[in-house]
C-alpha cells in the first residue's frame, strides 16, 4: 500500500494551496480529487478554444495573498489577467436596469452611518449589522439582494464577520483578476509540475485509523498517510469523519448547505444590446445574480452565467428568462451549459462551532480546510489552508 506523509482530499483552492504548502515544507503529498477536473467551486466552462465562461467563482483580488504566493512559487504570477472595470446593475421588476445607487436612500444612510460604523460585527448577522450601518430600508432594497448575489443564497442570517474580511494586498498583482482559461486555469497552473502527486477521478469513500495515521479508500485502492487534510465541502467532511472523529463530525453536520443552479450562455456579441457590465443583480427574481465575461472582453462573443434560485424554473423557463433579460431570443445562443453549485449556509452560531472544531483538532494530525471555517471567499480558503498546513508541518518538526 502506498504511504504518504500527507494526503489531501479535495482539489479545489483549499486542497491545492494546502498541498503546495505541505510539499514546500518537505512532505510527500498526494492530492485526491473526486472529479475529472480541478477547481471545485471554481469552474471555468470552455465551450471553444478561445472562449471561457465562469459557472462558479469569477473574481479574485490581490488581497488573496496566500493564493498569489502559491502561484508565484510556480512562476505564474505574470499570467494573471486583470479584469476591466465595469459596473453592476439591478434588474428591476419592469425589466429596466438601474444603478445600485438608485436604490440607496441617502438620508437614511446618513442617519445610521456614524453610529453603525462603531458597532462590532462579531455575533451579528449580516441583516442586523448592515441594517445598523445603512438603515433597514436600505438593507432591504439594496444590500440584501446585493449580498445574496455575492453569496448565491439569502444573506440575512450569514455571519457578518465572514462576509468581507480585510486582508493585506499583494501590490504586485492586479487588484481584480482572473487567469488565461478562467480562474480554473489559475488552479491548473498551481498544480502543473507541482512537487506533489495528484489523482483526479478519485472519490474518497472512507477514512479509518491506521497505526499513528490514516487509511484512505478510493474505490478499489487504499493509501495510508501520517497526516490528512480534508479539503471537501462541509457535508462531505461530516460524513467522512463520522466514525473517526464523531465530536467533530456532529458539529460539521449542523452546517446547512445551499444550492444554486447556474446556466451559462454564449452568443454573438451583436445579438444583445446590453452595455458592458460585470454583472446583474436579481431582486425578487428567479436568479440571484448574472456574471458576465465583459471584464475580459472577447472580440465577437459575449457570455452570461445566470445563478438561478434552486427549483424555480426548468431548463426551458431558464432559457426564456435569460433571453428576456438579454433582449434576444434563445435561438441566438451558440452554447449553453448548466451546473449545480453548492455552498455552506452558515449562521452566526456556526462561527463558534467552527472555533470548537478547530480547537478539537489542534493536537490532531488531521486538518480541516474549506469555505466553512472563516468565510466563503477564495482568499479565506487559501488563508485557512496556509494556517493549517503550517500547523501540520510544525507537528512533524518541519519548517512551514
Ligand atoms: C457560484 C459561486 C460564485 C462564487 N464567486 C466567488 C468569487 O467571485 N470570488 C471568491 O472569492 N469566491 C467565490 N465563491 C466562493 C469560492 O469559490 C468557494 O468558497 C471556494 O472556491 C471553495 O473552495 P474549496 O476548495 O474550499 O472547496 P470546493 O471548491 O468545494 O472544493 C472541494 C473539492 O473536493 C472534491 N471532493 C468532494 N468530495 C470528495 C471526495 N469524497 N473525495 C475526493 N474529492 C472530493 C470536490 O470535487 C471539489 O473539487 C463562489 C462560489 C460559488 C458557488
Amino acid at each position: 500500500m502506498e504511504h504518504f506523509d500527507c494526503i489531501v482530499i479535495g482539489g479545489g483552492v483549499s486542497g491545492l494551496v494546502s498541498a503546495s504548502r505541505l510539499a514546500a515544507g518537505g512532505c510527500s503529498v498526494r492530492v485526491l480529487e473526486a472529479e475529472d477536473r480541478l477547481g471545485g467551486c471554481i469552474r471555468s466552462w470552455r465551450p471553444r478554444e478561445d472562449f471561457w465562461l465562469e459557472l462558479g467563482a469569477h473574481t479574485a483580488y490581490n488581497s488573496y495573498a496566500p493564493l498569489l504566493e502559491a502561484l508565484d512559487e510556480r512562476g505564474r504570477l505574470e499570467d494573471l489577467l486583470p479584469r476591466e472595470k465595469v459596473g453592476y446593475r439591478f434588474v428591476e421588476a419592469d425589466g429596466s436596469l438601474k444603478s445600485p445607487l438608485a436604490r440607496l436612500n441617502f438620508l437614511e444612510a446618513a442617519m445610521h452611518l456614524p453610529f453603525g460604523l462603531l458597532r462590532a460585527k462579531s455575533d451579528q448577522s449580516v441583516m442586523n449589522w448592515f441594517s445598523g450601518l445603512l438603515g433597514r430600508g436600505n438593507y432591504r432594497r439594496l444590500l440584501a439582494p446585493a449580498f445574496a448575489a455575492v453569496l448565491s443564497q439569502p444573506a440575512d442570517d450569514f455571519p457578518a464577520t465572514w462576509l468581507f474580511r480585510k486582508k493585506p494586498r499583494m501590490q504586485r498583482a492586479p487588484r481584480k483578476y482572473t487567469f488565461t482559461g478562467g480562474l480554473q486555469g489559475l488552479l491548473e497552473a498551481l498544480a502543473a509540475d507541482a512537487p506533489y502527486s495528484l489523482r483526479t477521478g478519485a472519490l474518497v469513500g472512507a477514512i479509518s485509523a491506521s497505526g499513528n495515521g490514516f487509511r484512505v479508500e478510493t474505490g478499489d485502492t487504499a493509501l495510508t498517510c501520517s497526516q490528512l487534510v480534508l479539503a471537501v465541502p462541509v457535508d462531505v467532511a461530516a460524513r467522512l469523519l463520522a466514525e473517526l472523529y464523531p465530536e467533530v463530525a456532529r458539529r460539521l453536520a449542523s452546517f446547512p448547505m445551499s444550492e444554486s443552479e447556474a446556466m451559462g450562455v454564449v452568443l454573438p456579441a451583436d445579438k444583445t444590446a446590453l452595455p458592458p457590465l460585470a454583472g446583474l443583480i436579481g431582486a425578487d427574481d428567479s436568479f440571484w445574480s448574472v456574471v458576465t465575461r465583459d471584464p475580459v472582453p472577447h472580440q465577437s462573443l459575449r457570455g452570461y452565467t445566470f445563478h438561478f434560485r434552486p427549483g424555480v424554473l426548468d431548463r426551458v423557463g431558464k432559457l426564456a428568462r435569460i433571453a428576456q433579460v438579454l433582449g434576444t431570443s434563445p435561438d441566438a445562443f451558440l452554447h449553453v451549459e448548466e451546473a449545480l453549485n453548492r455552498l455552506p449556509a452558515p449562521t452566526v452560531e456556526h462561527v463558534a462551532l467552527a472555533g470548537e472544531v478547530l480547537a478539537l483538532l489542534a493536537p490532531e494530525p488531521l486538518a480541516l480546510v474549506g469555505n466553512y471555517l472563516n468565510g466563503l471567499a477564495i482568499g479565506d480558503c487559501a488563508e485557512r489552508a496556509v494556517i493549517e498546513s503550517a500547523r501540520l508541518l510544525k507537528m512533524k518538526g518541519m519548517t512551514p
